[in-house]
C-alpha cells in the first residue's frame, strides 16, 4: 500500500489493545502529553505525525533489503501498535498514572515496548513501570541533563524526569547522558548528577565516537531515552528547545547500536519532537526512521 494511503498505526504494525492479551516483539505506545514543557509546546502532537510519517517505513513480512549486507532484515518481526495513553486535559498526577499503568501493560507483553512523547516528563511515569528491572541503567541521549529538582515551581517538568525517577526507583543504578549543551545548564542538577556517579559526556566530548561508546554501560539492562533536541536543529528543527551544534543522525544511530549491542535494552522512549515546527516534515520522518533504526539494533543486529 502506499504510504500516504490507509489508517496511520507505525510502520501499518498491527493495532493491539492493551486490554486484551497477546505477546510479540516490540510494541509502540504513544504518549501525547506536553503540557510540562517549559517553551514552545506541541509535542502532545508527535505520536500522530511519527505514525504518519512511518508509513515511509512500513514494514512487509519479508523485512527489508540491506544494502549493506545484501539480506533481508527485520524478517517476520512482530510489532504492534497499541495506540495512545487516554489523558485527561489538566490533571497531571492522574496523567501520570495512566502513563504509568499503560507501560506497564505494553511491558508485560513486549519484549521492547517503544513510547513516543510527549515532552520529556513523561519518560518518569514511564520508568516507574520499570521499578522491577534488576540494576536499572538508563542512557539518554540530549541536549538537557534534565535533573533539576525544581524549575519554574514545578517538580514534574520536562527538565526533572530523571530527577525523579532517581529519588523514586532503588532498583536505578546509574544514568549516563550524552550530548550536553547550552548555556542554561543547572549547577545544583550537575553537582547532583556528578554526586551519584552518572556519566555525563558534553559534545565537545563526542568527537572521538569510539572513546564515547567505551564508556557506555556493558552487559545492563538498559532503558534508552532519546530527546530529540539531542540533534542538530539544522537538520531536526522540530522541537520545542533547540541547542545549536548537535548530533549528526548518523551519530545517534551509531550511538544506539552500541547501547543495544552491549546491553539488553529493556526500554526505548524518542520525546520532544514538536510536529507544529516541522514544516518541511522531515523531522517527523527522521523520527520515525530512528525508531526503526532502533529496532533493527535490538532485532537485527
Ligand atoms: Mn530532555
Ligand atoms: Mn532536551
Amino acid at each position: 500500500m502506499l504510504p500516504f494511503s490507509g489508517i496511520s498505526s507505525f510502520a501499518r504494525a498491527p493495532i493491539a489493545s492493551l486490554e486484551q492479551d497477546w505477546r510479540a516483539d516490540a510494541g509502540v505506545l504513544g504518549v501525547p502529553f506536553d503540557i510540562a514543557l517549559g517553551f514552545r509546546p506541541g509535542a502532545r502532537f508527535a505520536p500522530r505525525a511519527i505514525r504518519e510519517a512511518s508509513l515511509r517505513y512500513a514494514l512487509p513480512t519479508e523485512g527489508f533489503y540491506d544494502l549493506k549486507t545484501d539480506r533481508q532484515r527485520l524478517v517476520n518481526l512482530e510489532l504492534r501498535d497499541v495506540g495512545d495513553v487516554d489523558l485527561p486535559s489538566l490533571e497531571p498526577e492522574l496523567a501520570r498514572k495512566r502513563i504509568e499503568f499503560a507501560a506497564r501493560a505494553l511491558r508485560s507483553r513486549v519484549r521492547l515496548p517503544v513510547f513516543l512523547g510527549g515532552d520529556h516528563s513523561v519518560s518518569y511515569p514511564i520508568l516507574r513501570a520499570f521499578d522491577d528491572v534488576p540494576d536499572l541503567h538508563i542512557v539518554q541521549i540530549d541536549a538537557h541533563l534534565d535533573f533539576t529538582d525544581v524549575r519554574n515551581d514545578t517538580k514534574f517538568s520536562n527538565s526533572s524526569p530523571f530527577r525523579r525517577a532517581a529519588e523514586d526507583l532503588s532498583n536505578l543504578k546509574h544514568i549516563t547522558t550524552l550530548g550536553l549543551r547550552g548555556v542554561r545548564s543547572d549547577r545544583e542538577a550537575v553537582q547532583a548528577a556528578k554526586s551519584r556517579g552518572h556519566t555525563l559526556v558534553p559534545i565537545w566530548e563526542m568527537d572521538d565516537l569510539e572513546q564515547v561508546i567505551s564508556r557506555l554501560p556493558s552487559g545492563k539492562n538498559v532503558y534508552l531515552s532519546f530527546d530529540v533536541d539531542a540533534f542538530d536543529p539544522g537538520f531536526f528543527p522540530a522541537t520545542s528547545s533547540p541547542e545549536p551544534d548537535g548530533l549528526s543522525f548518523a551519530t545517534a544511530v551509531k550511538l544506539i547500536q552500541a547501547t543495544a549491542s552491549r546491553n539488553q535494552l529493556v526500554g526505548f522512549d524518542l520525546v520532544e519532537m514538536t510536529p507544529n515546527l516541522d514544516s518541511s516534515g522531515n523531522s517527523a520522518l527522521f523520527a520515525a526512521r530512528l525508531i526503526m533504526e532502533t529496532l533493527l539494533a535490538v532485532f537485527d543486529a
